[in-house]
């Protein structure tokens, strides 16, 4: 399945939820669910009852494009949480979380996990001092992010050095030295992404 590459917004406005998806544009009044809060196309407007399978259908959307993960990454993930020990729908956010590109976000040095995917892509960061260019690279606790030295001067790493970033709990920040520490794995608390992940549990349990 190729990428989705139509407007962003309109995945916000299908799921009725921020998904911020497009940097700051998402904390503006020009956000598209400030303006139009209902989902797109012809009908988006009418009001529809929705099955249990379409709101657990719905959940594993929307997880989806907050994270930007296609539908077999998706599925793949959702198979190793299973077999993991503790609950499954927790493994799975925290296998999520802990893609690198959602840590560079979480580490607020990309305005959107899109824009942290392509930073990490172009190979701007190393993990523990080794190049590491693979957004799905699963990061764990003790691991230190760093922009890559020759990656330091771009106008776009020196304009995080004069911003003031809050990070969650499981992850430090140097913003001068433009580097990140893992300190801990996050836990179920630690992840505020707005997903009811047991819904996407019993999706794929039928
Ligand atoms: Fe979603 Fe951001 Fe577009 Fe708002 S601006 S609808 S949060 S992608």
């Amino acid at each position: 399945m190729a990428r989705y590459t139509d407007a962003s917004c309109r995945l916000c406005r299908r799921e009725n939820q921020k998904l911020f998806l497009k940097g700051e544009r998402c904390y503006s009044t020009k956000c598209a669910i400030e303006k139009r809060n209902y989902a797109p196309g012809q009908h988006g407007q009418s009001r529809k009852k929705v099955s249990e399978y379409g709101l657990q259908l719905r959940e594993k959307q929307k997880a989806k494009r907050f994270y930007g993960v296609l539908e077999a990454q998706f599925r793949n993930y959702f198979e190793k949480a299973a077999k993991k020990k503790g609950i499954t729908g927790e493994n799975l956010l925290i296998m999520l979380e802990t893609r690198l590109d959602n840590a560079v976000f979480r580490m607020g040095f990309a305005s959107s996990r899109k824009e942290a995917r392509q930073l990490v892509r172009h190979g701007h960061f190393t993990v523990n001092g080794q190049k590491q260019n693979i957004p799905s690279f699963a990061v764990k606790a003790g691991d230190s992010i760093k922009v890559k030295e020759k990656s330091t001067s771009s106008p776009k790493f020196k304009e995080i050095k004069d911003m003031s970033i809050s990070v969650p709990s499981w992850i430090e920040v140097d913003v001068e030295k433009l580097e990140g520490k893992v300190v801990a794995m996050p836990g179920r608390e630690d992840i505020d992404t707005p997903i009811a992940e047991h819904l996407i549990v019993e999706l794929y349990s039928k």
